[in-house]
C-alpha cells in the first residue's frame, strides 16, 4: 500500500549539479519529490491566480462565441504539457423562442475535449464550463481584489477557478509513478449556463465510458459540497390571438396578452401544490402599440423538481391549463421545452464517492459536509446518464450569477489538492473504486 506523500523540498538545479551529487542520489530524491505532488500544487498558487484573472477578464457569456472560444484555447494551451489528445468540437446551435414566437438558432462556442489513457483500468471524467452568465455587453467585465485572498469578477468562481483546480489536480496525477492506472477525459463545454443542450450528447457519451465523474462547479460559500440537486426544466409558452383596431373593431380582436396573463397566473398558482416543486415565471413579452389588440405573447418559466414523478405531475397540470386556454375562441397556445436536467438524488454510489472525497478532505484539514441544493448543473446530466459524480469540486466562492461574484484565492490550491489527493490515492490503490 502506498504511504502518504512525504514532504520534501524540490531539488534546485544547483543542488543537482553540486560536485559529488551522485546519479543514484539524484534519482532517489527526484522520485521522492515527485511522490509529493501536493507540494507542487501549493507552489502553483501565484501562477494560478494570475491565469484566473486573465481568464475572467476575458468575457465568455454563453452567446459570446469568440470569447468562449478564447477561454477554450487558453485552457487547451494550459493542458498541453500533460500530453492529452486535444479536440475542439463544433456543436449544434442553441434553439430558443424569440419575441416573435418563432424558434431561433443561436450559435455557441466549441467544446474542448482532452483524453489521456482511455484504456486505463479506472477511467475518470472531469468537466467544467467555459461560459458565464455575463453577456458581452454586461457591466461586469473585469476582476478586482477587494481584500486579501479574495477576487471579485465575472466567472471567478463559476467556473473559471474550477478549471484551474481541475488542471492542477491532473498535473499532480501526471507526476505520480502510478498514473498509468488512471485514464482521464476532460470536457470543457461552452453552454452550461444555458442548460447544456448543445453539449448534452457529449456529456452522455462520456458518462458511458467512465467510472466516476468530477465536476468543477464552485463549492458552497462556506466551503461545503453538494449532495442532492433538484432537477430543472425550462418551458416556453407562445400565445396567439387575433389583432384588431382597439377603437374601430375591438370586438373582432382576441387579446393574446390577456390570455397569456391568465396562463402566467395559473402556472404561478402551481407553487405550493406539490412538495419539492417550484415554478418561476421568468420572462414575459407581448403587445406593442396601445391601439392594437395584441395577437402574440411569449411567456417562459423554469421549474425545479425533486422526485421522479414530479415531471408527470407538472405535465398533467400544464395540460389542464393549456386546454382551458385553447378553449377560448380565437386563442391558440403552443408549449415548448421540458426537463433538461433530471433531479440528482444523493444515492448510494454518490455517497460512496462523497465518502472518499470527505476522507481526502480530512487529510487536508477540511471537514466537508454534503448538502442538498435547488441548483442544478452538468452533474445532473451525468447522473441521469448513469455516472456517479460529485459536482462542485471547484473553488470556494459565492454570489454567483450576480455582479458581486467572488472567490477565495487560496481555495485554488486547496481544492486542487482535494481532487489530486483523490486521484493519487485511487492511482496508488490506497483508495478503491469498483
Ligand atoms: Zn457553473
Amino acid at each position: 500500500m502506498e504511504s502518504r506523500a512525504v514532504a520534501l523540498p524540490a531539488l534546485s538545479l544547483r543542488e543537482i549539479q553540486r560536485p559529488g551529487y551522485g546519479v543514484a542520489t539524484f534519482y532517489t530524491r527526484t522520485v521522492n519529490a515527485l511522490a509529493n505532488p501536493l507540494d507542487w500544487i501549493d507552489a502553483q498558487l501565484p501562477a494560478m491566480r494570475e491565469f484566473l484573472v486573465r481568464l475572467a477578464d476575458q468575457n465568455s457569456g454563453s452567446f459570446n462565441v469568440a470569447g468562449v472560444n478564447a477561454v477554450g484555447r487558453d485552457m487547451a494551451d494550459r493542458f498541453a504539457s500533460l500530453g492529452a489528445t486535444t479536440e475542439f468540437i463544433d456543436l449544434a446551435p442553441f434553439a430558443s423562442t424569440g419575441d416573435d414566437g418563432l424558434l431561433h438558432a443561436r450559435p455557441v462556442g466549441r467544446a474542448v475535449r482532452l483524453r489521456k489513457r482511455p484504456e486505463a483500468p479506472l477511467r475518470v471524467f472531469l468537466c467544467g464550463h467555459l461560459d458565464t452568465v455575463y453577456p458581452a455587453d454586461s457591466a461586469f467585465q473585469s476582476v478586482i481584489s477587494p481584500a486579501d485572498d479574495v477576487l471579485r469578477g465575472p466567472g471567478v468562481a463559476d467556473l473559471k477557478g474550477g478549471l484551474l483546480a481541475m488542471w492542477a489536480a491532473l498535473a499532480a496525477l501526471e507526476q505520480s509513478p502510478h498514473r498509468d492506472r488512471i485514464g482521464w477525459e476532460v470536457l470543457l463545454n461552452p453552454d452550461e449556463e444555458i442548460g447544456s443542450a448543445s453539449s448534452a450528447a457529449l456529456l452522455a457519451e462520456a458518462a458511458a465510458r467512465h467510472h466516476l465523474g468530477l465536476v468543477y462547479e464552485p463549492a458552497l460559500p462556506d466551503g461545503h459540497l453538494v449532495g442532492a440537486r433538484k432537477g430543472s426544466g425550462n418551458f416556453d409558452v407562445v400565445v396567439h390571438g387575433r389583432a384588431a383596431h382597439a377603437g374601430r373593431d375591438f370586438a373582432a380582436g382576441r387579446n393574446a396578452l390577456a390570455a397569456c396573463a391568465r396562463l402566467v397566473d395559473g402556472v404561478n398558482a402551481l407553487n405550493g401544490q406539490r412538495e419539492g416543486v417550484t415554478i418561476n415565471p421568468g420572462y414575459l413579452h407581448g403587445g406593442g402599440a396601445l391601439n392594437i389588440v395584441p395577437d402574440l405573447a411569449v411567456f417562459k418559466f423554469n421549474v425545479r423538481a425533486t422526485g421522479p414523478d414530479d415531471g408527470c405531475w407538472l405535465h398533467e397540470q400544464l395540460d389542464l391549463l393549456l386546454t382551458r386556454a385553447n378553449a377560448v375562441d380565437g386563442i391558440s397556445v403552443e408549449l415548448r421545452g421540458g426537463f433538461t436536467r433530471p433531479a440528482k438524488p444523493f444515492d448510494e454510489r454518490n455517497r460512496r464517492l462523497a465518502a472518499l472525497i470527505g476522507d481526502c478532505g480530512r487529510t487536508l484539514g477540511l471537514s466537508l459536509e454534503f448538502k442538498p441544493t435547488g441548483g442544478c448543473c452538468d452533474g445532473n446530466n451525468l447522473h441521469a446518464a448513469g455516472l456517479p459524480n460529485i459536482d462542485n469540486l471547484g473553488v470556494v466562492g459565492g454570489d454567483i450569477h450576480s455582479e458581486r461574484e467572488w472567490m477565495r484565492v487560496s481555495s485554488l490550491t486547496e481544492r486542487a489538492k482535494l481532487s489530486a489527493l483523490l486521484l493519487l490515492r485511487l492511482a496508488s490503490g490506497e483508495l478503491a473504486w469498483s
